[in-house]
């Protein structure tokens, strides 16, 4: 099927490319960014015609009664930029009342993350859990710090704070003159130049633009300019090689909503994140360990949530070159009323996609057909022919699939890509049936939505497997779950509010200690790990002190 496309072109794809996720806290201007994202790139050419939140005008879901009810987009958008020769895959991370365990998965999807900071804020929890990710499972992160038109913190005092709070050590891009709220020009580090803006308002146009060099900077502007170098000079230069390991991050500043500093921002995506590579093939770890181990390396990987974005270097990797083959980070179902459909997003890691294709299930290894493969965006679902590695693609018709699952086209070799690991949940919810004599609807719908890693299903001895715990990252994915189990299942179902907020991995021996205490409990989940589950971390601090336990954190901690 691909014999007209070499492994030269893909690699010459998959080189053009950079796959990358925003990550912030709500508010600090992430839709604003991906607008005047979409404006610098060819993509479209007005701002506001993407996605954003469902307020905006032009915004509007009609995929889901759930949606339209709460004005929101549960939907992930994958957006496909063109910049340059570059295309930039630019993947949603739905934040606000849409925090959910996706939001985490979506980050197993990208090679780098911008992590957008709020001038005035800093660093704030959900970027904190975000960036936690990303640290963990080696993604490299740019630093923007947005709303530089507004008064905020000093631009060393948020470097600080980088610094001492997460261990990362920024490396300026650019700097401002003028303090937040006084926002005179943007220094070009290297260069010593200067780009002063008129504003556009609104961002709808692009702000225009003046360079001044070095010179004509320093006679027009004064101390704002030695300033800028000054500060600016206190701080390493950009290094890529620290930047791929994590411990350096390139930081810009600007205005998303005056389009300041984003063409920057696109320079530094093209110039620094790194194009898709060869990921690691857990399945050729276990053929090379042989078909005892094949077992302990699933298991190990999928039980143990410190491991599972870690695995260890040296695995047998496949590279972007091979035959196609991806894995799917996120599952919709329901989207559309009339046709319940199950849409998967796969992040195409080798080769070339092509619609059409029947490719291979690994877990099943069943035949699956792609005939319907979208690319979609806020409401605009478009058909895409063809994807590289890097690439989204959304599979329509996909209830076999579940998130973690990999593809890969027959007759070459089988892949198998890591799992995808459970993040910590922070919500939780005893589900019942709320007619008992649609008990085994019920049973059927909680394990489907399990697999597909809607909610994640805990069982505790206390309660039986007729009242199991659903656990989740945000509870958006409760109100997903009691929609499909009444529409999908036809299995209404009560869900009770319980005091807890923090999970965390207990040893079978430390089981009784924590099951005595107050305000806690102990529940299993699917693949056997127990989670010792806390009210809060005051109470799990208290608890540790008094018997020292050996709790292990889950991705993404609730501290
Ligand atoms: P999100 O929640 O991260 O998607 O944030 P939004 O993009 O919706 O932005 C939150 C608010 O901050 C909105 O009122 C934006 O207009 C505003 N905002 C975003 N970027 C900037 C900026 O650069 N300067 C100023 N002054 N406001 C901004």
């Amino acid at each position: 099927m691909t014999d007209h496309h070499t492994g030269g072109d893909v690699r010459t794809e998959a080189a053009r490319r950079r796959s990358i996720a925003v990550i912030s806290h709500p508010d600090a201007g992430k839709s604003t960014l991906t607008e005047a994202l979409a404006l610098h790139t060819r993509a479209i050419t007005t701002a506001g015609a993407v996605h954003g939140k469902g307020d905006r005008a032009g915004v509007v879901s009609d995929w889901m009664e759930m949606e339209q009810k709460r004005g929101i987009s549960i939907t992930s958008a994958a957006l496909r930029l063109a910049y340059g020769d570059t295309v930039i895959n630019l993947l949603d991370t739905p934040g606000h009342a849409d925090f959910s365990e996706d939001t985490y998965r979506v980050l197993t999807a990208v090679d780098a993350a911008v992590m957008l900071l709020d001038a005035a804020k800093g660093l704030e929890p959900q970027t904190l859990k975000l960036f936690e990710v990303c640290r963990r499972r080696g993604v490299p992160v740019i630093t923007l710090i947005n709303k530089w038109d507004r008064p905020g913190l000093e631009a060393l005092e948020l470097c600080d704070e980088l610094e001492q709070r997460i261990t990362l050590r920024p490396t300026p891009l650019t700097w401002p003159l003028g303090e937040a709220g006084r926002f005179v020009g943007l220094l070009d580090v290297a260069a010593g130049d200067v780009r002063t803006y008129e504003r556009a308002p609104g961002g709808a146009q692009l702000a225009a633009e003046t360079r001044l060099v070095p010179g004509t900077a320093r006679e027009r502007l004064g101390a704002d300019y030695d300033d800028a170098v000054e500060a600016a000079a206190l701080l390493d230069g950009v290094d890529q090689d620290s930047f791929l390991a994590g411990r350096t991050t390139p930081l810009l500043f600007g205005a998303a909503l005056a389009n300041i500093g984003v063409r920057q921002l696109l320079d530094a995506i093209v110039d620094l994140a790194p194009p898709p590579s060869a990921r690691p093939d857990v399945r050729r770890t276990a053929d090379v360990l042989g078909a005892g181990a094949r077992a302990g390396v699933r298991g190990e990987a999928a039980t143990s949530d410190t491991t599972a974005g870690e695995l260890p270097a040296g695995l047998p990797t496949r590279p972007v070159d091979a035959p196609f083959s991806g894995f799917v980070f996120k599952m919709q179902a329901g989207m559309d009323p009339k046709h319940r459909d199950h849409v998967a997003f796969l992040r195409v890691c080798s080769g070339r996609f092509e619609r059409g294709m029947v490719v291979t299930h690994e877990r099943t290894g069943r035949p699956f057909a792609t005939k319907y493969a979208l690319q979609v965006f806020g409401r605009e679902r478009e058909t895409v022919e063809e994807a590289f590695p890097g690439d989204v693609v959304g599979l329509v018709n996909a209830s076999t699939l579940a998130v973690g699952d990999s593809l890969y086209e027959p007759g070459g070799a089988a892949v198998r890509y890591p799992p995808m690991p459970a993040f910590a949940p922070e919500h939780f919810r005893a589900a019942r049936v709320k007619d008992p004599g649609r008990s085994k609807q019920f049973r059927k719908g909680i394990a489907q939505l399990q697999q597909e890693g809607v909610v994640q299903v805990l069982v505790s001895d206390a309660r039986g497997d007729g009242n199991p715990i659903l656990a989740a990252v945000g509870p958006l994915q409760f109100e997903v779950a009691t929609y499909r189990m009444e529409h999908e299942f036809s299995a209404p179902v009560v869900l009770d509010h319980l005091d807890l907020s923090v999970a965390r991995i207990v040893r079978p021996d430390d089981v009784p200690l924590v099951t005595r205490a107050v305000g806690t409990e102990v529940a299993r989940r699917s693949d056997g790990t127990l989670l010792a589950l806390f009210r809060d971390v005051w109470r799990l601090r208290s608890l540790q002190r008094e018997y020292s336990l050996d709790l292990q954190p889950l991705v993404a901690g609730g501290e």
